[in-house]
């Protein structure tokens, strides 16, 4: 294990700023941290602990946000009250990954930011692999791939975000907030994912090149189908609501469609024009509500 030092800053802008340096690393349960700097994957040369600085409330509004502090334990969170009752869906993802020791461990924010457990990736043995070595290459392309990517994969790194948890944040739209000198709400996770999957392949490409690149979310707008035909939108400042906003939606949706190739595009223009010609019950393009159906 390389040399670090472990620091214990006594306040929130303390620990941004004793992670300003190049590598320093936030600890939290430390059970991915701890295991990726004793393989050799992670070197960093500080560890900031902020277990102790009191963001362990998990709080709802009135309006209904609720929000969740970096350091709750996943058991406290699985088990807490307000998680319980009205985001099922995440105790049901937080309860189903690890052991119980483990999840007494981990925090919020250390799950949200686990590394992939791609065995070439957590391997230092392996020299390919282009998400720990830039530009090396992905020995899980053509190896040991059962527990990698079959959607949303790239020629760079097939990996898959390993955390049961993020997959039920993404699907509640959770946004991320975070504390640096220029700190602000992150949106969506789905959004950042998308445009963080799209910079991590360039980065590689740039990296391979000997160049570096830095990654800038873009909020874009937001769309919504709220009825059968019908949508609301908001794309840079422009609102648009009803059968324009739908195919507005559609189509923003066809562009972003990922995976499969333009091919993959034909057939689901293909599958929704047939939809809406065919049984009225096939008519919901995605979760949003539909109107009701007479039967
Ligand atoms: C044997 C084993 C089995 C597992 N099985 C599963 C499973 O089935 N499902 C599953 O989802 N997960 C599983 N995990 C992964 C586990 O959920 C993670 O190790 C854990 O959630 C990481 O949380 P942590 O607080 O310990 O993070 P740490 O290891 O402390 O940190 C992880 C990352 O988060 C960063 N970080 C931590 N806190 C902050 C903060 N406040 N602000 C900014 N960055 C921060 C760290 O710098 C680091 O980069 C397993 C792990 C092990 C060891
Ligand atoms: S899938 Fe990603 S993490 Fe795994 S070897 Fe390939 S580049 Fe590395």
């Amino acid at each position: 294990m390389n040399p670090f030092t472990y620091q214990r800053p006594e306040t929130d802008d303390a620990a941004v700023q004793a992670a300003a340096t190049h590598s320093a690393k936030f600890l939290g349960g430390g059970t991915n941290l701890v295991d990726l700097m004793r393989y050799g994957v992670e070197s960093p040369t500080a560890l900031i602990d902020v277990n102790h600085l009191h963001l362990t409330e998990v709080t709802r509004a009135s309006s209904g946000a609720t929000t969740i502090g970096a350091s709750v334990r996943n058991s406290d969170l699985a088990n807490h009250p307000i998680i319980r009752e009205h985001y099922p869906l995440l105790s049901h993802a937080l309860l189903s990954g690890a052991s119980p020791q483990l999840r007494n461990m981990a925090t919020t924010a250390g799950n949200l930011l686990q590394r992939t457990r791609c065995y070439y990736f957590m391997d230092t043995a392996f020299p390919a692999c282009n998400k720990r070595n830039p530009g090396s290459g992905c020995a899980a392309i053509k190896g040991f791939n059962r527990i990698h990517a079959i959607l949303g994969s790239s020629d760079a790194c097939i990996a898959t975000n390993p955390s049961d948890m993020n997959v039920a944040m993404a699907a509640l739209d959770a946004s991320v907030h975070v504390e640096g000198p220029g700190g602000k709400p992150f949106p969506g996770l789905a959004t950042v994912a998308i445009q963080q999957a799209r910079h991590v392949a360039k980065a590689i490409k740039a990296g391979s090149a000997g160049a570096s690149t830095s990654f800038k979310y873009l909020d874009k707008g937001a769309l919504a189908v709220v009825g059968r035909g019908k949508a609301v939108c908001e794309i840079r400042g422009h609102k648009l609501s009803g059968r324009p906003a739908f195919f507005t939606y559609l189509t923003v949706h066809m562009y972003y469609l990922s995976g499969g190739g333009p091919g993959h595009r034909v057939k689901v223009l293909i599958d929704w024009i047939s939809a809406r010609l065919g049984d009225p019950q096939n008519q919901v393009i995605d979760g949003g509500l539909a109107d009701p159906v007479e039967r």
